[in-house]
């Protein structure tokens, strides 16, 4: 059975020819199932009885489930979404004046171990298909009109859930994909963000490809530090990092970056590491996104103060990068990144799986 749910236009339109049917078969069908939200073949009326009848036979409409939703008094909503084999998933709706972002997934857990992360304490499971990861947009669409009666909408999608979606771009570009196309989600280009720790080759594929953001979560403004929190810096030192994010805009002068920078007490929001990050960015098109540091149960680290964040970001500012700091939503509900528990894999099992993951790409770019 074919999940319909992850295949973008063409991928739907290589599926029809499979069957013998014409290709534009493509465009109905991505609009009943992202536009009307049918997951029923028997209900898409301007297909031909047999083509239903076929339809209900090879292939299938489903999104993932719901085990558990939370909503924080500030309207930011939470949902632990059960995939396939069991394994559960984080996605987040975070509602702003005019505009309404969802956070999605890209693998159950992580394979980066970043120190301060609480996904990186539940090991890597496995990447998640274009379907699981177009499935929690499917549900997040049709539940938010549910709860708020069709008063919540999905403005912005943002990759910055469970995982690193640059390892996972065999999934992740049909679902940008779906995500853009005006017959399903119609979202524009810099409405859609992905989110990397700095997966360089990752990066690279994407110089060529489709519109949307780039954030790159850079923590640290020197290798020494960045390695303790991202240690995928040991790969993909600071300035590997920064020659590919140079490509990437050098290729589209109307690109931009925006750089993360998690603020942590008294690690990396010192008034030298401002200056340091003020040298690293120098003459790079970008915007910085301080974010304050979120605590999770058995974490060392704590968020940075407020006038120790305002400092910060007056002095990055100070060399005319814009420079915002991410309110922090959903702090009752514990939104902002995974606290499940999962499977453990040790650093070097998650090491080897990096180079796996690395080497399939390239094979496949
Ligand atoms: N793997 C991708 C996307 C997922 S994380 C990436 O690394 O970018 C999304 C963002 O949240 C990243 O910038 C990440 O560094 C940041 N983050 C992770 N844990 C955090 C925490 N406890 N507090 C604040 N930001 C955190």
């Amino acid at each position: 059975m074919t999940n319909l749910l992850g295949l973008d236009r063409q991928g739907l339109a290589d599926f029809f020819v499979t069957l013998g049917e014409k290709p534009f078969r493509a465009r109905q069908v991505l609009q009943w199932i992202h536009q009307r939200g049918v997951t029923d073949f028997s209900q898409m009326t301007d297909l031909s009885q047999s083509l239903r009848d076929r339809l209900v036979a090879v292939a299938t409409v489903e999104a993932p489930r719901m085990i558990r939703e939370s909503q924080s008094s500030d309207g930011t909503v939470k949902w632990l979404l059960s995939e396939r084999g069991g394994s559960a998933i984080e996605t987040v709706f975070i509602p702003e004046t005019g505009r309404g972002t969802l956070c999605i997934s890209s693998q159950v857990g992580c394979m980066l171990n970043c120190t301060f992360c609480s996904t990186a304490t539940q090991g890597f499971k496995r990447n998640l298909s274009a379907d699981e990861i177009i499935g929690q947009v499917w549900f997040a669409v049709r539940r938010l009109n549910e709860l708020t009666d069709g008063e919540a909408k999905i403005t912005n999608v943002v990759f910055m859930g469970m995982g690193e979606p640059l390892l996972n771009l065999l999934a992740v570009k049909p679902s940008l994909a779906i995500l853009r196309d005006d017959l399903a989600y119609g979202l524009a280009a810099r409405r859609v963000t992905i989110s990397t720790a700095g997966v360089v080759p990752g990066i690279d594929q994407l110089i060529e490809g489709t519109e949307f953001a780039l954030a790159v979560s850079l923590h640290a403004p020197t290798d020494e530090l960045r390695e303790r929190l991202v240690p995928l810096n040991r790969k993909y030192p600071i300035e590997t990092l920064l020659a590919a994010c140079r490509r990437y805009i050098e290729h589209d002068k109307r690109r931009s970056i925006t750089f993360e920078y998690t603020m942590i007490e008294g690690v990396n929001d010192q008034p030298s590491h401002a200056r340091g990050l003020r040298r690293i960015l120098d003459g790079l098109p970008c915007k910085v996104n301080l974010i304050p540091f979120n605590p999770f149960p058995g974490t060392p680290f704590k968020p940075s103060d407020d006038a120790t964040l305002y400092a910060f970001q007056m002095a990055v500012r100070s060399a005319g990068i814009v420079t915002t700091i991410r309110k922090t939503r959903g702090d009752d509900i514990a939104a902002a990144c995974g606290q499940l528990v999962g499977e453990l894999l040790s650093p070097s099992e998650r090491r080897r799986l990096v180079q796996t993951q690395l080497a399939q790409q390239a094979l496949s770019a």
